[in-house]
């Protein structure tokens, strides 16, 4: 996606060799016409195949993912961390280890909101070691409902996740890859 690549070379920040900063207009502030072209674009490459919800992950995942859920009509659920108080009854959950935090953390999901019918596109921001990922595949899996994909936003194509979840047999469409941040330098595939 022409459009996203060229805000990161603008906007993007090299944090590290394995980070990459987006606050200005995905993960703090967020630039909601990008983001409504993110979710069309999201949406699009799923749009043939009979999505029934959208799954992310709190915080950064809910944005992108509303954005792609009004193109294609359907709920989004976002899995909560450290489960709370007020999620009461049956529950689906899954233990993630943060890239960026280097911390582990339950997501939740109540049972209400994915059923055995739905077919369910998870998105996220970023794909990186594949953890938020393979921790929301795990609570579809628990739902019984069928994945349809995993629509990503950025994926870092020299950490592992995307491959782990391809050789799974898992579809991940992302909008761009990032090939290398080596030496303050943004490469993409
Ligand atoms: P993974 O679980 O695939 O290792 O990492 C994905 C999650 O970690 C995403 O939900 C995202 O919030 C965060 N993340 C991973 N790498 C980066 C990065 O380079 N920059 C930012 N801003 N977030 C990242």
């Amino acid at each position: 996606m022409e459009l996203l690549k060229q805000k990161i070379r603008e906007h993007g920040i090299v944090v590290s060799d394995t980070v990459l900063k987006v606050d200005s207009f995905l993960n703090h502030q967020l630039d909601p016409e990008l983001i409504l072209e993110i979710g069309k674009e999201i949406a699009n490459r799923f749009k043939n195949d009979g999505v029934t919800k959208v799954l992310t992950i709190e915080a950064s995942g809910i944005a992108v993912a509303l954005a792609a859920a009004m193109e294609l009509k359907v709920p989004v659920v976002f899995a909560k961390k450290n489960k709370p108080s007020t999620l009461q009854g049956q529950i689906y959950s899954a233990l993630v280890h943060s890239f960026t935090k280097n911390e582990d953390v339950t997501i939740s999901v109540s049972a209400n909101y994915l059923k055995p019918s739905d077919r369910v596109l998870i998105i996220d921001d970023f794909l990186a070691m594949g953890a938020a990922s393979k921790g929301l595949v795990e609570i579809v899996r628990q739902s019984k409902a069928r994945l349809v994909g995993i629509g990503i936003v950025i994926e870092k194509g020299f950490q592992s996740g995307g491959q782990e979840l391809r050789n799974q047999g898992i579809r991940v469409e992302s909008l761009v890859t990032v090939k290398s941040l080596a030496s303050g330098q943004i490469e993409f595939c």
